[in-house]
């Protein structure tokens, strides 16, 4: 009998999502085994034109990771929309933005000027910045288009699953893969992890006090964290309240607070938001004094890129999606 086509793709990402796969170590051999990777351009030679050629829906499921930053980008994730049955996006940028998504507080022409003309290491006294076609001679020489926004799979194309995670776990892969093969798949739109918080599964959440009041806001180096304390308490923002579960608390294993790679659980629309809200509400004084204005902005000020911090993977996917710029 035919195994199943899978295929991989990466789109704005860091190419973490590639090693995941990876990563499968052994279980690689078991996915090999049960189906037959016909595009996965990181690692096999195989080119659009034979994606081109396929029948609509002739692919069994396509993992895409990455944002959607190119036109080429957008035009290979249609295709591969076209020619396939499910599309399981893949990891947190595709997810949610993702670190690439960032980008979405400036522009493309404030990205271009920083990064080929002010940067230190560029010499660029024509400011000559990429175009999607340049003259040579009797050639005519393209690039895709770079886009103004940066947007989430889901923003592009139709998608099926969400496998969220920068980069997903292994385990994570796995179950998706071994629910596709055995048909055994939830309702479509599903994101593939637990729905409850990262508190709720966290080995420091029983040091977590039942009314937290952060009265001094610090940054993870600035102390070594106690590995039994939850760190709120100990005054460093972490967004495990506001985050999904289903990494394995990696973050927190690791001596470090979580910054939201696996996205809200479910209704919750704009994870910087919930994660600011919630943040805000447990900011307090000694002895219950009540805040004033300056109080306040003594406390906010504490707080390094508000905007980075809480938006870190999720800004495409928020409310406000990008910075409007003037
Ligand atoms: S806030 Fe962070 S450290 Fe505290 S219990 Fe939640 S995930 Fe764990
Ligand atoms: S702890 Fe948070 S940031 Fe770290 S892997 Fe888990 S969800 Fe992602």
């Amino acid at each position: 009998m035919a195994k199943p086509k899978v295929a991989f793709y990466w789109n704005a990402s860091c190419g973490g999502c590639e090693e995941a796969v990876v990563d499968l170590a052994e279980d690689i051999l078991k996915v090999v085994e049960a189906v037959d990777i016909i595009f996965w351009p990181v690692a096999l030679d195989f080119k659009r034109s034979d994606i081109e050629a396929m029948d609509d829906g002739e692919i069994a499921v396509s993992f895409i990771n990455g944002a959607i930053r190119t036109e080429e980008q957008e035009e290979m994730v249609k295709l591969l929309r076209r020619k396939s049955g499910l599309v399981v996006a893949f990891g947190s940028c595709a997810h949610i933005g993702g670190i690439p998504g960032l980008a979405n507080f400036w522009n493309r022409d404030t990205i271009f000027e920083r990064a080929y003309k002010e940067v230190p290491s560029v010499e660029n006294p024509e400011g000559i910045f990429p175009r999607t076609e340049t003259q040579l001679g009797n050639e005519s020489l393209t690039l895709p288009e770079f886009h103004n926004t940066v947007r989430t799979l889901g923003q592009v194309i139709d998608v099926d699953y969400y496998l969220p995670g920068c980069a997903p776990p292994p385990e994570s892969i796995m179950d998706a893969v071994t629910a596709i093969l055995e048909g055994k798949l939830p309702e479509k739109g599903t994101v593939l992890a637990p729905d409850k918080s990262l508190c709720d599964t966290c080995p420091r959440t029983e040091s977590k006090p039942e009314k937290i009041s952060i009265k001094e806001i610090k940054r993870p180096h600035e102390i070594t964290p106690d590995p039994e304390k939850c760190f709120l308490e100990e005054g460093i923002i972490c967004l495990g309240p506001a985050t999904r579960s289903g990494c394995g608390e990696r973050c927190i294993n690791a001596n470090m607070p979580c910054r939201g790679c696996f996205g809200p659980i479910t209704g919750v629309g704009d994870h910087g938001a919930r994660s600011l809200s919630f943040i805000a509400s447990i900011l307090g004084l000694e002895d219950e004094k009540k805040m004033t204005e300056e109080d306040v902005q003594g406390l906010i000020d504490k707080i390094a890129d508000p905007a980075g911090l809480f938006y870190m993977y999720s800004l495409p996917s928020s409310l406000l999606k990008r910075r409007k710029m003037v």
